[in-house]
């Protein structure tokens, strides 16, 4: 078995969520209140060990036209897991995450799309200290549960709170998908 392990993950969810204030607080420690649609590369890497193993994240980011256009194949070709982010206080982009999940399965087509990886991130509960919060955490399980146990993380890119657990949890499954 080897110890290295390369695992592509992509970021997915409407504009405007916090995909790319994830990835920043995740790799770089990061955050910026000032909207910027992209980090200006098709992906950035965060290596961490699990285990016995060195994994190497490649993470890929959407350079905001999710907002107007389809992503292309080269984005989606050969992820090991998939991240699909909301917006608790924002009802719309909870229900754009089926399109979402189904853009997933049509475009990156998985050999069993009921195996394959998904996570779900619910982002910004640290808004108004929650009492924006439109979509309850139940509401959120429940989607996770109808899509096949779904595992659901509350973060905030902006407090940096339970970022590095669930992107923990994303290079598990990604790695034991590989
Ligand atoms: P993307 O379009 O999904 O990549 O979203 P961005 O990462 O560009 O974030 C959009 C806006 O939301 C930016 O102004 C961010 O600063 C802000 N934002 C992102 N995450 C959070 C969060 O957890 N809490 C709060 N309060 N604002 C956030
Ligand atoms: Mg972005």
């Amino acid at each position: 078995m080897s110890r290295r392990a390369l695992l592509k993950v992509i970021v997915l969810g409407d504009s405007g969520v916090g995909k790319t204030s994830l990835m920043n607080q995740y790799v770089y420690k990061k955050y910026s209140q000032q909207y910027k649609a992209t980090i200006g590369a098709d992906f950035v890497t965060k290596e961490l060990q699990i285990d016995d193993k060195l994994v190497t994240l490649q993470i890929w980011d959407t350079a905001g036209q999710e907002r107007f256009q389809s992503l292309g194949t080269a984005f989606y070709r050969g992820a090991d897991c998939c991240v699909l982010v909301y917006d608790v206080n924002i009802q719309k982009s909870f229900e754009t995450l089926n399109n979402w999940h189904e853009e997933f399965v049509k475009q990156a087509d998985p050999v069993d799309p009921e195996a394959f990886p998904f996570i779900l991130f619910g982002n910004k509960i640290d808004v108004d200290g929650g009492s924006s919060r439109v979509v309850s955490e139940k509401k959120a399980r429940e989607w996770c549960a109808s899509r096949g146990d779904i595992p659901y993380f509350e973060t905030s890119a902006k407090e940096g709170y339970n970022v590095h657990e669930a992107f923990l949890c994303v290079a598990k499954m990604a790695l034991e998908g590989e």
